[in-house]
């Protein structure tokens, strides 16, 4: 069974007293982890707060990028190897806006895919897709193409504890999501792509999210798919209440 991860990025945004204000106020009414997971990836500078802010409580406390070195001259660069020592398990890899504003290409991204789990971490490795991509039909082979990418070189072991979020970037911050059925098709060939590089038996313990204005109106609609175990959402996890909402999405 794939435990539903509903996960936050907060992106750029947030001071260090709205962070642990924030912590402070969702971690004693978030679910029983066992049941639904939650995660806010906040920038590498809120992290060390929260996690006191936290202090043993439900909320995964979760990076937005790291590099793909554990150490050494990279002047302004996160470490993984620093992450892991924090307490962290999630990195975010790969969000459309790396690979848009920062150059991300398929290879820096599989470079670090493999630093997240060199560090006994997990990825929530992004894809993503444009609208002109899907209006011309190349979307299929674009999404297949960054998966296959990110993962060259990782074991079994690996991707079997892998988080993928389909991330369409014309629903990113435009307030327009993907249809339930759009989000379920997206995640439906991530899984497959998974299953055509590993197995049936890896794919089907892969999690795959969705993300793209996510809100607490269309949540319950889209976890309510088949192959859309959770939600990366952006906006909406910026407010204790709205993340709140997301994450009791079954209520
Ligand atoms: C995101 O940042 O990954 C995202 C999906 O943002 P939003 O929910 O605001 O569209």
């Amino acid at each position: 069974m794939r435990i539903p991860l509903i996960a936050g990025n907060w992106k750029m945004n947030k001071t260090v007293t709205e962070a642990v204000t924030f912590t402070k106020q969702v971690t004693d009414q978030l679910p029983d982890p066992s049941e639904v997971e939650t995660a806010i990836a906040a920038p590498a500078i809120l992290l060390q707060p929260m996690i006191d802010a936290n202090s043993g409580g439900r909320l995964q406390v979760a990076a937005e990028n790291c590099y793909y070195e554990n150490e050494g001259a990279y002047t302004g660069e996160t470490s993984p190897m620093a992450l892991k020592d924090m307490g962290l398990h999630y990195v975010i890899i790969g969000h459309s806006e790396r690979r848009r504003y920062f150059n991300e290409t398929d290879d820096i991204i599989n470079r670090k895919v493999h630093a997240v789990y060199n560090n006994a971490m997990v990825p929530i490795l992004c894809c993503d897709e444009t609208m002109g991509r899907r209006e011309s039909g190349e979307h299929v082979h674009w999404v297949v193409s960054q998966v296959t990418a990110a993962l060259k070189g990782i074991s079994d072991d690996e991707a079997k504890k892998l988080v993928i979020a389909y991330e369409p970037s014309w629903a990113i911050g435009s307030g327009k999501s993907a249809s339930f059925d759009q989000a379920e098709e997206g995640c439906y060939l991530i899984r497959q792509t998974v299953a055509d590089l590993y197995s049936d038996e890896i794919a089907n313990q892969v999690r795959v999210l969705y993300g793209g204005s996510v809100n607490p109106d269309n949540v319950k609609g889209l976890m309510a798919k088949d192959n859309i175990d959770g939600v990366l959402a952006g906006g909406a996890s910026l407010k204790e209440e709205t993340f709140l909402q997301l994450t009791q999405y079954k209520n």
